[in-house]
């Protein structure tokens, strides 16, 4: 038999092998608990629930569908939104339900606190773990009000990174809860405000994780996937992504009526949709070559989107250049300025090591996009 140029007769070998390693491949991550997970075992920490607490059943139905498939529930209880009018989570009240689901799965239980109060009525309650907002963590005051709230309290406190993409505001913040006595202190990277975020709803600017890892080589990262993503589609490959950065582990929030939640909608997933994400991760060996040229790809990435963005700041500036010109009557075309541009930075091109073959060819494409973004100059 012959399909296209696929003989099977003569290839059935390698075709047989091929299946069979393709379907042993290792897929599926496995879950551990925290004690374990602190104790360096082979898994990974899985932080799963609902954005919001919103009832007892809620977390009750959650629990029980996560059963065995987390290694921590999660649950908003203030949720101050960007702007007052919606919904602003249940407060104080939700603490009991949150724990209460947890005890009855058996995981421990994590909120996040924003202020002194908070982490009062989060052990007063019989909260396990505690984690501190990117919303929070831009802001040192409000750090340092936490640290001062935590010290002596000895809780694991998984710390976010701040939204704007600082790696020194996060680690920062880290510092300021060890120095309170924090002993049990990981980082969660959720992703950051960037001037170009999309597909994502916060860019994931995979160098800063990695950064904070070769600074702080001692320190755990989990990857809150829903919080860089914003929608279902992007979190499945977000996820394997992160592990080709070597995460700890993930947040994620699960839902039992997703499109019903009262916060985060759109990234929240069912259990079900959640076992199966979990199910179909490829883990990575830590240091293994795909994971070193993932890094290297991932610095590409970033150089390209800023060569991008210098590109459109050209192409604008070149705009203004046109109104000016329109304005005062100054032909499109000045031949020795072009030739004057073209040297300089041949000669810049040259000094830095870089083929002047090649910068000339970019320049002249690049001019001639202006010149003609120029003559199509409108006056307002
Ligand atoms: C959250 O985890 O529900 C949350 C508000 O996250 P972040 O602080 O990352 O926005
Ligand atoms: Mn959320």
């Amino acid at each position: 038999m012959k399909v296209k140029n696929f003989d099977f007769q003569k290839n059935i070998g390698k075709f047989v092998v091929y299946t069979v390693f393709f379907l042993m491949r290792d897929r599926g991550i496995k879950v551990i608990d925290y004690p374990s997970w602190r104790a360096g075992e082979q898994g990974f920490l899985v932080v799963g629930g609902p954005c919001s607490v919103e009832s007892a059943e809620q977390m009750n139905a959650t629990a029980d569908a996560l059963r065995g498939n987390i290694s921590i529930l999660r649950g908003g209880i203030w949720k101050p939104r960007t702007r007052p009018s919606s919904f602003e989570g249940v407060g104080e009240i939700g603490l009991s339900w949150l724990v209460d689901a947890g005890r009855s799965i058996n995981v421990p239980v994590m909120t996040e606190v924003a202020t002194a109060e908070h982490v009062e009525q989060a052990l007063q309650a019989g909260v396990d773990m505690l984690w501190i907002g990117a919303r929070t963590v831009v802001n040192p005051f409000s750090v340092q009000a936490l640290a001062d709230a935590l010290q002596g309290v000895e809780i694991p406190l998984f710390v976010k990174n701040p939204v704007s993409p600082d790696i020194h505001l996060w680690l920062g913040a880290i510092e300021r809860f060890e120095a309170a006595g924090l002993t049990d202190v990981v980082a969660i990277h959720r992703g950051f405000q960037d001037v170009a975020p999309q597909p994502y709803r916060n860019a994931p600017r995979w160098e800063l994780p990695i950064e904070l890892h070769h600074l702080r080589p001692d320190l755990k990262i989990i990857t809150d996937v829903s919080h860089i993503c914003g929608c279902r589609k992007l979190l499945q490959a977000t996820a394997q992504r992160s592990l080709e950065f070597a995460t700890d582990g993930f947040m994620i929030e699960i839902h039992p009526n997703p499109d019903a939640a009262l916060t985060d909608a759109a990234q929240q997933l069912t259990p079900n949709d959640f076992k199966k994400l979990l199910s179909n991760l490829t883990p990575l060996k830590r240091g293994s070559k795909e994971q070193q040229l993932s890094e290297l790809r991932s610095e590409i990435d970033n150089v390209d989107s800023e060569l991008l963005h210098c590109l459109r700041k050209r192409m604008e500036i070149s705009s203004q250049i046109g109104q000016f010109k329109k304005e005062h009557d100054i032909a499109v075309l000045q031949m020795s300025r072009w030739e004057q541009v073209l040297s300089s930075r041949l000669a810049q091109a040259e000094k830095i090591g870089l083929n002047p073959q090649m910068v000339k060819e970019i320049f002249d494409l690049i001019h001639k996009e202006s010149i003609e973004k120029q003559l199509k100059t409108e006056l307002p």
